[in-house]
Parts: C-alpha cells; sequence; structure tokens
C-alpha cells in the first residue's frame, strides 16, 4: 500500500501517520519527493480496511501497490534515483564506467590498471578479492590483501572500489573498504546475505542470477530494500540459456525492461555476459545504447596471464579505444560520459 501525503503536509502529520503505520504493526518507508512524501506500507496491509488511512490528516490518496516488489518498484516512486559514490553519481544523466581485473592479483598490476582505466575514462575501479570459483582447486583470490591493494590502488587514483562480498562473515571487513559491495551472480537468491547488506548504508550492485527471471531480481532486491538500504544498483550480467556459443547470453532487453518496472540505477556486465573480449565492445555500445546507466567491465593488463577471467578480459589499450567509441554512443542517445 502506498499512502500519498498532500503537499501541504506538515512534518507533523506526515511523522503522525508514520507512527500511527507502526502502531499498527505495519512497517512504514518514507521517501520525500521534491513536491509530496510517500509512504509505502509493508506487511499485512488487510488491517489498514478498519482504520481507513484516507482520513488521516494530511493524507491525499492511498493506493495498492499492485507488483510483488514493493520499495524498488516504479509504482513507489516515480522517479529515478541517482546513488552517489564519492561524487560519482550512478543513475543521472552520465553513464558510468567501472572497469578493472576479475581478481586482484599484484598490487603493482592492480594499480597500474587502475591509472589506465581512469586515464581512459572509468569512474569506478572493480576488482575481486573474495572470488566465486566454480572449482575449490581455482585461485579463490587473496582476501583482506586483495582489499589493501584495492585500497592502495583507489588512493592513487581517487576511484572509488566495487568488490565482491560473498559471505556474511566477511561483512565488516568488506565495508572497511569497499565504496560499493558486489553480490555476485551466484548470491543473488542468498537471502541471509542480502538481509545483511540491507542492513548496511553501502551502495550495492546486485548481479542477476545464472537462472534467474527478471521478477527474480527485483525480489532480491527488495529484500536488500526492505532492511532499509536503498542504494541498489540492478546488473545484467548474462544468463544460461540453451545457446553455447557465448559464456552465458545477455540479455540486452533487461535494460530497458527494469527501467519501465523500477527507479533503480541499471547497468551491464559485457565480459561476463559474453565471456569473449572481442565481443565486449559491441555488446558495450548496444548496452548504453538500449538505456542502461553503467557498464561494468573486465581490464587486465595481460589477460594470458590473468588469475581468472582471461579470455573475456580487455587490455588497457582495448578499452581505451572502447571508451571514446562508447562516449559517441552515450551522446547520440542524449547521455553524457
Ligand atoms: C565477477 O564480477 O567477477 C563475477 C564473478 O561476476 P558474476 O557474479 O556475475 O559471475
Ligand atoms: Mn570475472
Amino acid at each position: 500500500m502506498i499512502v500519498v501525503m498532500s503537499p501541504e503536509a506538515t512534518e507533523q502529520e506526515i511523522s503522525h501517520v508514520v507512527q500511527k503505520i507502526k502502531s499498527l504493526g505495519l512497517t512504514p518507508h518514507a521517501e520525500k519527493g521534491e513536491v509530496r512524501t510517500v509512504i509505502a506500507i509493508i506487511g499485512n496491509v488487510a488491517i489498514l480496511r478498519e482504520h481507513s488511512p484516507e482520513a488521516w490528516p494530511g493524507v491525499e490518496n492511498v493506493m495498492p501497490i499492485m507488483k510483488p516488489y514493493k520499495l524498488v518498484s516504479r509504482e513507489f516512486q516515480k522517479h529515478d534515483t541517482i546513488i552517489d559514490v564519492k561524487g560519482v553519481k550512478i543513475g543521472g544523466k552520465q553513464v558510468h564506467v567501472m572497469a578493472g581485473p576479475c581478481s586482484v592479483e599484484t598490487k603493482e598490476g592492480l594499480i597500474s590498471v587502475a591509472k589506465a582505466v581512469k586515464a581512459s575514462g572509468a569512474t569506478i575501479l572493480r576488482g575481486g578479492a573474495f572470488k566465486p570459483r566454480t572449482s575449490p582447486y581455482a585461485f579463490q583470490g587473496l582476501g583482506e590483501e586483495g582489499l589493501k591493494y584495492l585500497a592502495d590502488a583507489s588512493a592513487a587514483t581517487g576511484l572509488p572500489i566495487v568488490t565482491e562480498l560473498m559471505d556474511p562473515r566477511d561483512i565488516d571487513i568488506i565495508c572497511r573498504y569497499a565504496d560499493i559491495i558486489q553480490i555476485g551472480a551466484r548470491n543473488m537468491q542468498n537471502f541471509r546475505l542480502l538481509q545483511e547488506v540491507g542492513k548496511t548504508d553501502k551502495p550495492i550492485v546486485l548481479k542477476r542470477g545464472l537462472s534467474a527471471t527478471i521478477l527474480d531480481l527485483l525480489m532480491s532486491a527488495e529484500y536488500i530494500a526492505s532492511e532499509g538500504n536503498r542504494k541498489i544498483i540492478l546488473c545484467e550480467r548474462g544468463i544460461r540459456t540453451f545457446e553455447t556459443a557465448t559464456r552465458n547470453t545477455m540479455d540486452i532487453s533487461a535494460a530497458p525492461v527494469l527501467k519501465q518496472l523500477t527507479h533503480l540505477p541499471v547497468i551491464i556486465d559485457p565480459s561476463h555476459g559474453v565471456g569473449k573480449w572481442d565481443l565486449v565492445a559491441p555488446m558495450s555500445k548496444a548496452s548504453i545504447a538500449a538505456g542502461a546507466d553503467g557498464l561494468i567491465i573486465e581490464v587486465h593488463q595481460n589477460p594470458e596471464d590473468a588469475l581468472c577471467d582471461g579470455p573475456q578480459s580487455l587490455k588497457p589499450t582495448k578499452f581505451d579505444v572502447l571508451m571514446k567509441e562508447l562516449k559517441k554512443v552515450a551522446e547520440a542517445v542524449g547521455r553524457s560520459m
């Protein structure tokens, strides 16, 4: 249910409504818009029938949210959410590119990639310290040492960092270093993990699960939002289909579909989407043309020797050429870069 307050509603009336909702055992989530405040009510809202919320002072209108996801829906919030990460505004007119290696390997390597991607126009540095690998024998990431290298690379370039959290036991240490927490595809429906990051105030990149529908992705985002954290960036990264020519099938329609259904920023990861470096450029251009608010791209100083995802990683020189092309695509669709 949504309670729309009238533009003239006073602060007192708004807090009265919030208190009233709480006293009925329901959870209010208020969103202060430029003109009016809208309050989503979560819980067993049937009880409201006996309390005529339409008649509460300052209330203009009361209506149901038809979708199963509530706080992340466009029904609840009409305007786009813009997430500010140390001055980088994700979800606005400017398209942002997050770039860096799949996994953090060496300090020197990471700093050199960070400097290169920054010079090419990337605004966020990516890099995994805790890696979700299919094989237990594959490189699992450097753990805290990797986080320290990310901090060094961030200090050297000024780029905020995004890094993956796999386990609630690592949440404190990840929060100490990360500017954005990534929830990987394999954990998209790890609901306890989603609830934990929902209690933090860090922006979250939530990647679509390997076999998740758009509805599944939005319900997972709702898990985070329902705990209080609405700074969520949704990420399409390819799904499993019968097609084997690419690593995954990149669902480009996810961008415009999600932009209709939710107010949250949407980014696309063409590196995992296709799994081949030479397909990253065309899919990146298509993503921006389709309305994505940003991209996350794997870049490695020497992809042949990468410990993870080398075949889909761009060399810094190739990334630089791509960024120049992407700027033109962004401008052609009314965005900046
Ligand atoms: C990654 O970003 O390196 C990663 C493991 O992504 P995903 O969870 O989408 O596979
Ligand atoms: Mn990767």
